[in-house]
C-alpha cells in the first residue's frame, strides 16, 4: 500500500506538472475545456424493489445510509487572506479632480517640452482608483516589477493575432473596453469592471447595448482614443475574416445572426444584437477578446485601405523591435529577442489615484525571457523575479520552504479552489456503441445508482493527501468549483468515501459475484452473458495526475469487485476517442467553466452537440430528465442580466448536478501566488487565475513600492518615444 501510494504521488505530481505546462503554452491562456455533465434518471427506487432476493443483501441495503454528507468548509491555508469584496463604487470611479501630479522626472520632461502637461495628457474625467479599495493605500512613485515570459514576442499587432509574449505582457501593455480580471473583488455584481468604456446601458428590450467611452483618453503617442478606434477594431479586425483576431466575428453571432456595431459620436457607440440580453457578450469586450487597435497607426497599413499591403504584411505591422502605440499602463520600449523586454510607464495612461497622482506608480516592468514556464518559479526562488503563479503542486513545498526563510523577498498566498480533476461517464446511448456490452454499460452509467456508487467508492481526502500532503488539495463533489463566485456550499450533495453505500448500490443494481472470482458479475437482465463487470478508464498521458486518479480508482473500485482497466492516451488520441464516443470512463482536468460559468455558460450542460461527455452523433441525443433541467437552467443563465437571479440559477444547477452525480468530482486545489514582499496594494486573496491571470487581476497601476525598498531601474528617465511624431 505504501509503495502504491508513493507511486501514486509521483504520478500525480508529474501529471500536475504537465498540466501546468499546458496552461503555460504560448498558444494562449486557455486550458482545455472539458465540461461535465451527467444526469441520472430516477433516483434509485429503493433497493427492495430489485430482483435481489438475497435476504442478507436486502438487510444490508436497509441498514446502509445512502444519503450524501455535508460538504466541508475549506481548510484555510496559513498565510492566506480572504478576498475583501467591495462594491464597484468603493474600488474605482470616473471623475475630474482639482489637480493632478506625476513623477518629478516626468515633470522635468514636460518642462523640457518633451511632453504636454499632465492635465492635458489625462482625460476629462480620468479613471480614479479609490483609496477605499486599496490594500495599502495611496502609493508613491518609482520602483520596478521584474517578471518572466516563456513565450516569444511575435509583435504587437495583437488584434491580428500576434502574441506580445504572454505572461502578463499583454495585460501590462494593452487595454480593453472592459476588464474581467478583478471581478473577484466585486461584491455588487459579477460583471466585468469598466475600463476604457466607463459605463453601459441596455435598452429596455435588451437588443441594444450602448457603450460610453472615457472622454479624452489618449494612446501612448498622444493621439486621441475615440470610437474611430472602436469602429476600426470592429470592422477591419474582428469582422474582417482575413484578420486572425483573437476572437472573430463568430463570437458575435447569435441565433445565426451577426451583431451590428453603430457609432453614435466620438465617445458613444452601441451594439445591436439579434437576441435580447446576450449579457455574456460583456465578457467578449475584455482583454484578449475585443482588442482595441490604433486606427491612426494600423488603418493606413490595412490591405482594405492600402493596396501595397497584404494581410501577412499587415499582421507584422507592429514589429517587436519598434515601440508600439498602446493604451495600457506600461509600454514596451526595448526588446532583446529571447533575453528581455523592458516596459516603461505610459505617460498618457488615463488613470489616477484619489489624490490626483497619475498612475501607474511603478516606473518600469522587466520581463526576462526563458524557454519554459518553470523558469518563472526558479527565477522567483532565486530572487531575480518578483512574481510566479504556482500551478504545479510539485513546486509548492519547495517554494513555501523558500518563502519562509528570513531573507526571502517574496511571500506565497493561495487563491480560490479552482484546480479540479474529475471522472466522467459516457452518457450517450448511441455514439460509440458497438455491441450489447456497450449498450449495457451506457444504461448502467445513466442510472443514478451507479454514478452514486462510483462516487461513494472514492476516498477523496486519501487521494488528495497521496498527491500532496497538507491543506492544498481536498475532495470535490463535482458541479461548480468551490472557488467559484457562484458556489454555494449548501447546495452540494457529497457522496464521498462510503464503500458500504457503494456496495449496497451495486447490489441493488443486481451485481453479484456469481462465480466467486472476486469480481462482480452482470445480472442477466442487464447483460445476458453475465460476465464480470470490467470498465475501461481513460487517463491522459499529458496530465499525469489523471493517471494517479486512475490508479486510485483501480484500487478503491477493485475492493468493491469492480475491475477498472486504466488506459493512458495522448491528447490527440483522446480527442479522437471523444469525437467517436468510444470511451467508457475518463479522468479529466476540468476547465474553468466550473469557476467562471457565466463566461462559458453553454458548456455547463449538453447544449452544443459536442458536449463533453454526452456528445451527439448521427442519432438524436437522449437527455436524461435532470440533464434537460441543467440545459434549461444554463440557457436561462446565459441571458440573465440580474446577478442575483444568476446566483439562484447556479445554486439550482449545482444542487441538481451533485444530487444526480452528473459527473464524479475527485479533488480540487488552489493556484498559489508568489509575489515580492515589497509590493504594496496587491489585493488580499487575489487569485492568480480566475476570470483572467495575475497581471489582469492585480490592477498593476495601483501597485507601489516604498522608496527604501525600490530596486534600480534599468532605464531610468526613459519614456516611450515615436519616430513619426
Ligand atoms: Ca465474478
Amino acid at each position: 500500500m505504501s509503495s502504491k501510494r508513493r507511486r501514486t504521488t509521483f504520478l500525480l505530481l508529474s501529471l500536475l506538472i504537465v498540466a501546468a505546462m499546458v496552461v503555460n503554452a504560448c498558444g494562449g491562456g486557455d486550458t482545455e475545456p472539458e465540461a461535465a455533465e451527467a444526469p441520472q434518471e430516477e433516483a434509485a427506487p429503493a433497493a427492495a424493489e430489485a430482483e435481489t432476493t438475497d435476504e442478507d443483501s436486502k438487510e444490508a441495503m436497509m441498514d446502509v445510509d445512502l444519503s450524501p454528507t455535508e460538504y466541508p468548509e475549506p481548510q484555510l491555508i496559513v498565510g492566506s487572506r480572504e478576498v475583501q469584496k467591495l462594491p464597484l463604487d468603493q474600488i474605482l470611479t470616473y471623475k475630474a479632480l482639482d489637480s493632478y501630479s506625476e513623477p518629478d522626472w516626468v515633470s522635468e520632461l514636460v518642462a523640457e517640452g518633451a511632453l504636454p502637461p499632465v492635465e492635458e495628457r489625462l482625460p476629462v474625467e480620468p479613471r480614479v482608483i479609490l483609496e477605499s479599495g486599496m490594500a495599502d493605500g495611496i502609493g508613491v512613485y518609482g520602483g520596478v516589477w521584474r517578471d518572466f515570459s516563456a513565450c516569444p514576442t511575435e509583435g504587437y499587432n495583437r488584434g491580428a493575432g500576434q502574441s506580445a509574449g504572454w505572461f502578463g505582457i499583454e495585460a501590462a501593455a494593452f487595454a480593453s473596453l472592459l476588464k474581467s480580471g478583478p471581478i473577484y473583488r466585486r461584491s455588487d455584481s459579477l460583471e466585468p469592471l469598466p475600463y476604457l468604456a466607463k459605463s453601459w446601458e441596455w435598452s429596455e428590450d435588451g437588443f441594444e447595448l450602448t457603450m460610453n467611452l472615457i472622454e479624452g483618453a489618449k494612446w501612448s503617442d498622444g493621439h486621441p482614443f475615440t470610437t474611430e478606434d472602436v469602429l476600426f477594431t470592429w470592422e477591419d479586425m474582428i469582422v474582417d475574416s482575413n484578420v486572425q483576431s483573437p476572437k472573430g466575428a463568430s463570437a458575435w453571432v447569435f441565433d445565426g445572426e451577426m451583431t451590428q456595431l453603430e457609432v453614435i459620436d466620438d465617445y458613444t457607440f452601441k451594439f445591436v444584437y439579434p437576441v435580447a440580453f446576450p449579457v455574456q457578450s460583456l465578457f467578449q469586450m475584455d482583454e484578449g477578446d475585443f482588442h482595441l487597435s490604433p486606427a491612426h497607426i494600423l488603418k493606413p497599413l490595412h490591405p482594405k485601405y492600402n493596396s501595397e499591403m497584404d494581410y501577412v504584411d499587415f499582421e507584422a505591422a507592429m514589429p517587436p523591435d519598434q515601440t508600439p502605440v498602446v493604451l495600457g499602463e506600461f509600454v514596451p520600449v526595448e526588446y532583446i529577442t529571447d533575453e528581455l523586454m523592458i516596459l516603461r510607464r505610459n505617460p498618457y495612461y488615463w488613470g489616477v489615484d484619489e489624490a490626483g497622482n497619475q498612475l501607474p506608480y511603478l516606473d518600469e516592468v522587466v520581463f526576462e525571457k526563458g524557454p519554459s514556464g518553470v523558469g518563472r518559479t526558479l527565477s522567483t526562488l532565486a530572487g531575480s523575479a518578483d512574481h510566479s503563479n504556482l500551478e504545479n503542486p510539485s513546486t509548492f513545498i519547495e517554494t513555501l520552504k523558500r518563502a519562509e526563510e528570513d531573507d526571502a523577498h517574496f511571500y506565497v498566498e493561495w487563491g480560490p479552489e479552482t484546480l479540479g480533476f474529475s471522472i466522467k461517464l459516457n452518457l450517450s446511448t448511441s455514439l460509440g456503441v458497438k455491441d450489447d456490452r456497450d449498450t449495457a454499460i451506457r444504461q448502467l452509467f445513466r442510472d443514478v445508482r451507479f454514478r452514486k456508487a462510483l462516487s461513494f467508492a472514492l476516498d477523496r481526502d486519501g487521494i488528495s493527501q497521496s498527491i500532496l500532503r497538507g491543506p492544498f488539495l481536498r475532495g470535490w463533489a463535482g458541479g461548480l468549483f468551490p472557488g467559484s463566485s457562484y458556489f454555494d456550499r449548501s447546495t452540494v450533495a457529497y457522496h464521498n468515501n462510503n464503500p458500504e453505500a457503494a456496495a449496497a448500490l451495486l447490489a441493488d443494481l443486481g451485481f453479484e459475484d456469481t462465480d466467486g472470482d472476486g469480481i462482480l458479475n452482470w445480472p442477466a437482465d442487464r447483460l445476458a452473458s453475465g460476465e464480470n463487470l470490467v470498465l475501461a478508464l481513460v487517463t491522459s498521458e499529458d496530465a499525469e495526475e489523471t493517471q494517479t486518479v486512475g490508479d486510485a480508482a483501480v484500487t478503491l473500485l477493485g475492493d468493491l469487485g469492480v475491475q477498472i482497466n486504466v488506459r493512458p492516451l495522448n491528447s490527440a488520441a483522446r480527442r479522437e476517442m471523444n469525437e467517436a464516443g468510444e470511451w467508457e470512463l475518463r479522468v479529466d482536468r476540468d476547465s474553468q467553466t466550473f469557476a467562471v460559468p457565466f463566461t462559458r455558460c453553454r458548456e455547463l450542460a449538453p447544449i452544443e452537440r459536442e458536449f463533453s461527455f454526452h456528445r451527439e452523433g448521427s442519432e438524436p441525443r437522449e437527455l436524461l430528465d435532470f440533464e434537460q433541467e441543467l440545459v434549461d437552467i444554463a440557457l436561462a443563465f446565459c441571458v440573465e442580466p440580474d446577478t442575483d437571479v444568476r446566483r439562484d440559477l447556479m445554486a439550482e444547477y449545482n444542487r441538481i448536478s451533485t444530487e444526480n452525480v452528473h459527473f464524479v468530482g475527485v479533488f480540487v486545489g488552489r493556484y498559489g501566488l508568489a509575489a515580492a514582499k515589497r509590493f504594496k496594494n496587491v489585493p488580499a486573496g487575489m487569485p492568480v487565475f480566475m476570470y483572467n491571470w495575475t497581471w489582469e487581476n492585480v490592477m498593476p497601476e495601483q501597485v507601489w513600492v516604498d522608496p527604501a525598498e525600490q530596486i534600480d531601474q534599468l532605464r531610468p528617465g526613459v519614456i516611450p518615444t515615436y519616430e513619426s511624431e
